[in-house]
């Protein structure tokens, strides 16, 4: 019998039970989302585990640079994702999105993802998508990913992160996350006040009751530790509150990035001032910016990919060029990108599981303040540089 124990406590001492996490992104789910009376399981977690006022996504409040921001832990201007779609000056290159092969080059993304710094310690992760998860440098992504296609079915890929966690142990993956496009979609076509955002707030809600269904069934169920959280908010927007900028800048040798909450101008030194000055005296329902001026809660200056003017939009006013100002018809009804503590781009924060609190309420989170706490949860070194803290967000841990 004694030896039966001490067989116990060695097992225990060189292979310590590692946590298990599953984080999931509802895109574009607002913070105020679930008051509406539609989210029976988002109300379970709630009272589960920890559910935060809001989370405060990074500047600009859009989806790869604030993903990225909540695995690295890092600003945008530090992480190099700092837009949807941006040109690096230096080379010509350009990275969107939507082109597959930028998307997959490692060479964009600065910083540590959080599933390198797992890699680093020997502790394995998957990815049902999450933006910068299917680079094609092997080190640099989750030992098991999936190449972004919205078209797979939600079910299914709730079910393949739970098969990757029935792996033998020596396969199976600690941490993993899921993405759903969803909700940021409706937002954008049908506005976050439409019924069909109630619709697809309710049809997530039941996206996550089958989440909590698989944990309660599977045999993990009293180890995995499950954090709900969303990349940004989302507000109305219309044609007739739109500013075309392009009309201003016509005579002017500038490139202009971007459309809606954020134009990102590039111009030749030499024009800069008269290009500034010119957005200046027509400011009205946007701020201008020379990069240098920008405010520095926006954490937006340092990296040579950001152009040297940056117009901002008012929130729920939409920055439009020439061409879109042909297509008045095609307009979306909600959109966000806005100043970061706008509070329509807020996203939730929820985190239930045996290593969080219970019931327990917090006010805003910042979302460069998760990589250190997975970092704490794991007991892994975060990578140094890093612009999150532990101390803004250990407190909801038991
Ligand atoms: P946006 O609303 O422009 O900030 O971006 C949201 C869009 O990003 C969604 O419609 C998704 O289809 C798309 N998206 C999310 N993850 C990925 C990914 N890993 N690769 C390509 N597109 C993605
Ligand atoms: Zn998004
Ligand atoms: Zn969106």
């Amino acid at each position: 019998m004694k030896k039966f124990f001490l067989i116990i406590l060695f097992a225990v001492f060189v292979f310590p039970q590692k946590p298990y996490v599953v984080m999931v992104s509802f895109d574009g789910f607002r913070w105020d989302y679930p008051n509406r009376g539609v989210t029976p399981n988002f109300d379970k977690l709630d009272s589960a585990g920890v559910h935060s006022l809001s989370l405060r996504p990074s500047f600009p409040s859009k989806t790869f640079p604030n993903h990225y921001s909540i695995i690295t832990g890092m600003y945008p201007e530090n992480h190099g994702i700092i837009s949807n779609d941006f040109t690096n000056p230096l080379t010509g290159e350009y990275y969107s999105l939507g082109k597959r092969e930028a998307v997959h080059n490692d060479k964009w993304y600065r910083g540590e993802a959080f599933w390198e710094t797992l890699k680093k310690n020997g502790i394995k992760s998957a990815s049902f998508f999450w933006p910068g998860s299917e680079v094609d440098n092997p080190n640099r992504r989750p030992d098991y990913f999936k190449y972004y296609d919205e078209t797979v079915p939600y079910k299914s890929r709730i079910d393949t992160v739970f098969k990757w966690l029935q792996l033998p142990i020596e396969k199976r993956p600690n941490f993993a996350t899921l993405y759903f496009e969803e909700t940021d979609d409706t937002g954008h076509w049908c506005g976050p006040d439409s019924y069909e955002m109630f619709k697809s707030i309710n049809k997530m809600d039941s996206v996550l009751g089958y989440i909590l269904h698989k944990i309660k069934t599977s045999n993990l169920a009293d180890s995995i530790n499950l954090i709900v959280l969303s990349d940004h908010g989302m507000t109305g927007v219309s044609f007739e509150k739109s500013v075309n900028i392009e009309k201003y800048i016509e005579g002017f040798n500038a490139g202009i990035t971007g459309d809606g909450p954020v134009m990102l101008i590039d111009v030749p030194e030499k024009e800069k001032e008269f290009v500034y000055r010119t957005l200046k005296q027509n400011e009205s329902n946007f701020r201008v910016y020379k990069k240098e001026d920008l405010p520095d809660y926006y954490h937006y200056k340092k990296n040579i990919v950001i152009p040297e003017i940056i117009v901002i939009a008012e929130p729920g006013w939409s920055l439009i060029n020439n061409k879109i100002k042909n297509y008045e018809g095609l307009r979306i009804k909600g959109d966000h990108g806005f100043d970061n503590n706008f509070i329509d781009m807020h996203g939730i924060f929820y985190a239930a599981g045996p290593l969080f609190k219970t019931n327990y309420k917090t006010g805003t989170l910042r979302n460069i303040d998760i990589y250190p706490l997975l970092c704490k949860i794991f007991k892994v070194n975060p990578a140094e540089n890093i612009d999150g803290n532990t101390e803004n967000i250990e407190f909801i841990l038991k």
